[in-house]
């Protein structure tokens, strides 16, 4: 058995390292409330398999989560479909920016992965089956709660009202996959509740413990339940890996070696199975989309834990 890394050693490591780089890479502008936020904020959780927590800096502030969401969406709509949703959306690394059109059109209306926004915006439409948007809202935000074992995560209303007034993007994706056929519910049902998912607001130590389930074999190793299979949660880390940071995919897997997903509130949330659940948060975003230094210090993080899919 390989030794355990000292944690709260390496945390404190990465923070010192990391510290005099605050600041850098650009917020999100698209909406005031991404706008505002300080760029020198950074934190960090790491819950290992046996129950401990360990964190640094800013790990209990909330921020906004943004795509890191389009996991949940996956997973409830797994859970809902079955491996049917694949008749839905690819299981391609996209190579195109978060919100790109251009392929859309190429392919159909059949989105590449369900971590670019048009797959998501699928994985959403999936959802509302039997639903009313209000349903599938409360259904999303009651799972983000037992999965985090935190009756306080709450959903950011004035950030999904500013997702509703500046989401003329995302209604094009839609209203275009809408023609194809490929969406079913009205398109402003299905990014109402789209737009609820990015809005749910998270610390870094209830993300790490919404995702500890993903390291765990589709278990969660405190409560003890089941959330998903075993071979369920390989493939959610599967698609992590290859697509979670959009266009940076490849560039995330060689550095860091683990599954992950970004949002461009500066979160992500990475996998290291069978030892641990990391979020980090830092909302200074590189020209991808992706945390610039929140990338750095998972790769960080993995050369000193030597946590890696790769053996
Ligand atoms: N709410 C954002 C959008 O749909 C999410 C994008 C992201 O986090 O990458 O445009």
């Amino acid at each position: 058995m390989p030794e355990q890394p000292d944690i709260d050693h390496i945390l404190r490591e990465i923070y010192a390292t990391l510290s005099p780089r605050f600041g850098e890479g650009k917020v999100a502008d698209y909406i005031p409330q991404l706008a505002r936020v300080d760029t020198r904020q950074f934190g960090m959780a790491v819950l290992t398999l046996d129950g401990a927590t360990h964190l640094v800096g800013d790990a209990e502030t909330a921020f906004s989560i943004q795509s890191i969401s389009k996991v949940l969406m996956l997973t409830l709509a797994l859970g809902k479909h079955g491996e049917s949703i694949w008749n839905r959306v690819g299981r391609e690394p996209s190579g195109s920016a978060f919100n790109s059109i251009v392929q859309l059109e190429a392919e159909h209306g059949i989105p590449r992965n369900p971590f670019i926004n048009a797959g998501a915006i699928v994985m959403t439409d999936l959802l509302l089956a039997g639903h009313t948007p209000r349903e599938a809202i409360g259904e999303m935000i009651r799972f983000v709660r037992s999965l985090a074992d935190d009756e306080g995560i709450v959903i950011d209303q004035a950030v999904a009202k500013s997702e509703q007034a500046t989401g003329d993007r995302n209604r094009a994706l839609a209203y275009f996959m809408h023609a194809y056929g490929a969406i079913r519910h009205p398109v402003d049902h299905v990014l109402g509740v789209y737009f609820h998912h990015c809005a749910v607001a998270m610390t870094c130590r209830q993300l790490a413990r919404t995702g500890l389930f993903l390291a765990n074999d589709g278990r969660d190793p405190v409560g003890g339940g089941s959330v998903v299979s075993r071979s369920r949660a390989r493939r959610i880390n599967a698609m992590m890996l290859t697509c979670g940071h959009y266009d940076q995919s490849g560039d995330f897997a060689y550095r860091v070696g683990l599954p992950g997903k970004s949002g461009v509130g500066g979160g992500i949330l990475a996998i290291a199975p069978g030892h641990a659940a990391i979020a980090v948060w830092s909302p200074g975003l590189n020209a991808q989309g992706n945390s610039l230094l929140g990338s750095v210090a998972l790769e960080m993080l993995a050369q000193r834990t030597g946590w890696s899919v790769f053996g």
